[in-house]
């Protein structure tokens, strides 16, 4: 169902796909005349697939995907055609005014368009024929992810060819990014999702105390699939193959009712796309099995949270991987720089980096022990750093390869990783490819890449400069002595949860921006910006309009939280406790007056233990309401991390504290327990 590179060839003929072919790689416009040809083809090859409608796809900023369906259908002669011109295939406008633009349009500036984006496969799905496009406004400003990521490639690939031929490589035409997202997800049950507010309009529980049995075990991750998620899985990987979507790896993630799914990597505009279209794919698939598929990052407090591994390489466009190590690393000389221009791109730009993964739900699982914290850094693993070292300082201990023997004859003997995994890295080096691990599992793929894109084209660029003028051995080993001594600091191979990593991080100055609130300000800074300006992937106004937007989202995601918690502990934990309280009081009352029970300690106890909760759930729910009135006016990230977040944790605690006294038969939602293991 994805009009791909194979459908295309056959249906547009050499010629026209040729044409095409070279408007894709940026080397010719993308003329009417061609637009018209394709827009036939694609019409005949869609409502021969089922489709009666046609979309333009697109990303607006509040980081969905949106689409508008117009039937193929028109008017001749009083009679019905199907209709479908290279127009309609180019260029979409619709009102732009509902969508997030960050202050770069007024409401009354209303118009926005779509463009086709001839580089991400149109794809048939229930009906439809969806287009993939770009989003900008009426004075072309980007108003999606999109356009600054494959602006961001159109950099990379400048630089990258620059770089080749400042090494003397003449074959390879372009570079670019590949990318595989490895997507985590939670699956629950739609009956007792429904049953939870929170989760509804949240995305996350609010509320919920532990059940006794978490990931103590480690029982779940890798383990069987129960069938009705084996299923799920089937169906999903089904549909994704049918799109065009080469979904490759399937498992059980390791919190309960987590899983995972990660597709063949693609250059990183497709990846994009594919991974919006996973997840929406995801959560259609669920509901045919009566499941509700979950993307937030931390669905259940006290559980591992779910993020979305961006696993990113360069390839030549002859299909080199400008990060594969090959036999005889330090001769390699390619690659050391590479690595070496990704590990100064980094140390320059760990604000951006970090920046780019910021949102609500990520601060909930950065930093607490169970994925990357804050501070960015790059494992490269004992053998490249051995190697480096030896470059930088004439005596490192270059690790070698080492292999591995059983000790059963039976059993292979094998070569082993020149790197080991480090879970607790933010920015791993593993094998051929950098994995970087902050970005949330809801999150789109484009901001983190745009960045790791523009940063790696700002420093291949200079790189580039420097071996112009020598690229000798000597000249090579001498850049990347230089660039290690400016910015090796950013390399930390040991535990990056450890508290000890903190205070050395902060000795090596490199910065902790521990939430939204703070990495929000990177955008304000203009010396942290300028590489993207620089870089043509982002102009002033357009990142002057992400803070707007990244400050907002950020704002209206804690205050629907804060506002949905006051509702539920107001509405169905208070009535519960209260309750419950009633029952006790009066069974306590009863036993004082008919002298039946003599030790009345343990309901003595419980009471107590009801009215302090309920006491503080109500002065939290009604200072949160004050808090929230205060917002209206305030909308300001730091007033959400100091007075929201703070208020809503200690109403939690109450809630919860409560749900430990409360007859289960009597709770007025499914715990944990009962979501997590169904
Ligand atoms: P892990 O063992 O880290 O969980 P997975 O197999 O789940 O790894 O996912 C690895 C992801 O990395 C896949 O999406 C895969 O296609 C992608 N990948 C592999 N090689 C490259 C590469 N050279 N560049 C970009 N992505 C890659
Ligand atoms: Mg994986």
């Amino acid at each position: 169902m994805s009009f791909g590179d194979g459908v295309m060839q056959q249906m547009l003929g050499d010629e026209a796909y040729g044409e095409l072919y070279e408007v894709r790689q940026g080397r010719a416009p993308l003329t009417a005349a061609l637009a018209d040809m394709v827009a036939a083809k694609m019409l005949e090859w869609a409502v021969g697939r089922g489709a009666t409608h046609f979309c333009h796809w697109f990303m607006p900023l509040n980081g969905l995907t949106s689409e508008k369906h117009d039937a193929f259908i028109g008017r001749s002669d009083g009679k019905p055609i199907l209709e479908f011109s290279g127009k309609n295939l180019l260029k979409g406008e619709s009102d732009a005014s509902s969508f997030p633009s960050g202050g770069l349009r007024a409401m009354f500036e209303a118009r926005g368009y779509t463009a086709w984006d001839c580089t991400s496969p149109a794809y048939v799905w229930e009906g439809s024929l969806y287009i993939p496009t770009v989003f900008c406004s009426y004075n072309g400003e980007a108003l999606d992810q999109k356009t600054p990521l494959l602006r961001s490639m159109r950099a990379l690939d400048a630089a990258g060819t620059r770089f080749l031929r400042a090494m003397g490589d003449k074959s390879a035409g372009g570079v670019y990014p590949n990318v595989g997202a490895e997507q985590e997800y939670f699956l629950v049950d739609v009956n007792r999702y429904n049953a939870r507010a929170d989760l509804k309009l949240t995305g996350k529980t609010l509320i919920g105390k532990l059940p006794p049995k978490g990931q103590e075990l480690a029982d779940h991750y890798y383990g069987t699939l129960k069938k009705r998620v084996s299923d799920f899985m089937r169906d999903l990987d089904a549909e994704l193959w049918r799109l065009g979507v080469y979904a490759k790896t399937r498992h059980n993630e390791a919190a309960p009712a987590q899983h995972e799914l990660a597709p063949l990597y693609s250059p990183a505009n497709i990846a994009a796309d594919h991974n919006y279209l996973t997840m929406t794919v995801m959560k259609r698939i669920a509901q045919n099995h009566g499941l509700v598929c979950l993307l937030h990052e931390k669905p259940f407090s006290g559980v591992n949270g779910s993020g979305k591994h961006n696993n990113w390489s360069l390839s030549t466009d002859t299909g080199v991987n400008l990060l594969e190590p090959g036999k005889d690393v330090k001769n390699n000389l390619m690659f050391l720089l590479t690595l070496t221009a990704a590990v100064s791109a980094v140390d320059k730009h760990t604000g951006l980096l970090r920046m780019a993964v910021a949102n609500a739900g990520n601060d909930c699982r950065l930093g607490a022990g169970e994925a990357p914290p804050a501070i960015i850094s790059i494992y490269i693993g004992d053998e490249l750093a051995g190697i480096l070292e030896e470059i930088r300082s004439g005596n490192g201990k270059a690790a070698r390869t080492k292999s591995l023997n059983l000790g059963v004859a039976a059993l292979p003997e094998m070569a082993v990783d020149n790197s080991d995994r480090n879970r607790t890295s933010p920015l791993a080096f593993t094998g051929n490819k950098f994995e970087f691990r902050m970005v949330g599992a809801g999150a789109a793929l484009g901001s983190a890449n745009t960045v790791l894109n523009s940063i790696a084209a700002a420093e291949l660029d200079e790189y580039a400069a420097a071996l112009e003028k020598d690229n000798s051995k000597e000249a090579v080993y001498a850049l990347i002595r230089e660039k290690l001594n400016a910015h090796g600091r950013v390399l930390f191979n040991g535990n990056s949860y450890s508290d000890e990593w903190k205070q050395e991080a902060k000795r090596r100055g490199l910065p902790d921006l521990s939430g939204t609130a703070e990495a929000v300000e990177v955008l304000r800074d203009n010396a942290a910006t300028e590489v993207l300006v620089r870089m043509g992937t982002y102009s002033q106004a357009e990142i002057d309009s992400r803070y707007q937007i990244m400050t907002d989202t950020y704002v209206q995601t804690v205050k629907i939280e804060a506002a949905t918690l006051v509702d539920i502990l107001r509405r169905q934990i208070a009535p519960a406790a209260v309750k419950h309280l009633g029952k006790l009081t009066e069974i306590y009352n009863s036993a004082v007056a008919t002298k039946l029970i003599l030790n009345l300690n343990a309901i003595r106890n419980d009471i107590g233990e009801l009215t302090d909760n309920l006491s503080v759930l109500a002065r939290e729910a009604t200072a949160l309401n004050a808090l929230l009135v205060e917002l209206k006016s305030k909308k300001s990230a730091a007033f959400v991390r100091d007075a929201i977040l703070p208020a809503m944790a200690v109403a939690r605690r109450a809630a919860d504290n409560l749900e430990r006294i409360i007859p289960k038969d009597k709770y007025p939602m499914p715990s944990y327990e009962d979501i997590l293991y169904f």
